[in-house]
């Protein structure tokens, strides 16, 4: 079992197969990022991956999610997902959705029965905005594809002031016929992606404005939940909010990640990073060092985010971007 200083069991990795996406949203993936992409031996290969996975299932992770930067682009996604369908654990999949049309199938026959899709806007012009591409029709329809064949569906909207504020009681009227969770995320800083105070629209904002349209009442979140649960009576969906800026919940975090080229990170903002592809093609044993990496987990945001948000000095924090942690 896999426990840090602080006793907490971390039997979740969230896998990150690629850096690159076929997306440009600039609070994950800023213009001016130095695009050196984790190309050939650099990015761990579908074996390495089924190999470093066999290490943390051995070591008891119940869960893995793939994600990236955008985990369906990679040519041999599709390799991995058959892989990692012969281990014990629950397989889950963060995507944005472009290219699901094509997974339907991949998914089913590997037993996946839960994607997360990103949607940060219900308005077409407002996506393209955001994303810089024009795909909104695309993934709304693809959605609209996963209800059909039952996949348990979630949305993740990235809620930014001033930018889709003016959208929460849109993507809460969607969970009426739906049987969507929608979930609210607060902005959060990463390297380069031009995140400011002004810009968070936080959990409570959130409430008070979803108040104002609807009438809601709290659900029980389960022991490891990163997001408060809320249903308005009636709806056949639920929205949740994601209050990593405002109410943290790393008491009760179990995650781990893996970047694309190797790289394991016992937080979204940890400074350090243990090289667990390098020791593995020298023919090293990884878990010792999966271990150590687990042990040395800080209590609370990586130990890098220790005031309020709305002091947070951005500069000081010593962190990669979203697209190339993997969210
Ligand atoms: N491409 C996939 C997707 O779109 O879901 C997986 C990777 S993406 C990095 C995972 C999630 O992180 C998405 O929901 C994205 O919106 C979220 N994310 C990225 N940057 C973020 C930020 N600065 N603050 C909050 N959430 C962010």
């Amino acid at each position: 079992m896999l426990t840090d200083r602080f006793n907490r069991i971390h039997d979740y990795l969230r896998i990150s197969l690629t850096d690159k996406c076929n997306l440009r949203c600039s609070y994950c993936n800023p213009p001016d990022l130095l695009k050196d992409h984790f190309k050939g031996l650099r990015r761990m290969t579908a074996q390495e991956i089924d190999q470093i996975v066999c290490a943390f299932v051995k070591e008891g992770v119940k869960k893995i999610r793939l994600t990236g930067g955008e985990p369906l682009v990679r040519k041999d996604t599709p390799e991995i997902i058959e892989r990692l369908s012969k281990y014990p654990v629950e397989v889950a999949i963060s995507t944005n959705g472009v290219l699901l049309h094509n997974y339907v199938d991949i998914f089913t026959k590997a037993g996946i029965r839960s994607i997360n899709v990103s949607l940060d806007s219900l308005k077409r012009e407002k996506f393209f905005a955001i994303t810089k591409r024009d795909e909104f029709n695309l993934i709304l329809n693809n959605i609209y594809l996963l209800l059909q064949n039952d996949f348990r569906v979630k949305i993740n909207v990235v809620v930014m002031k001033g930018v889709n504020d003016d959208e929460l009681n849109d993507f809460v009227s969607l969970t009426k016929h739906l049987p969507l969770h929608v979930r609210f995320i607060e902005f959060m800083p990463f390297s380069g992606n031009a995140w400011s105070r002004e810009k968070v629209f936080s959990y409570q904002e959130m409430l008070h404005h979803i108040s104002t349209k609807y009438q809601f009442m709290k659900l029980e979140d389960s022991q490891h939940d990163t997001d408060k649960k809320y249903l308005v009576p009636g709806h056949e969906g639920a929205f949740a909010i994601i209050s990593t800026m405002t109410q943290p919940f790393c008491g009760r975090c179990n995650r781990m990640r893996l970047t694309a080229d190797g790289k394991m990170k016992n937080c979204l903002f940890s400074k350090t990073e243990m090289d667990i592809l390098s020791a593995l093609r020298k023919g090293n044993d990884i878990i010792p060092l999966i271990k150590q990496c687990v042990w040395m987990k800080e209590e609370k945001l990586g130990g890098q985010i220790k005031t309020m948000y709305g002091e947070l000095d951005t500069t000081k924090i010593n962190n990669r971007s979203m697209i190339h942690i993997g969210g």
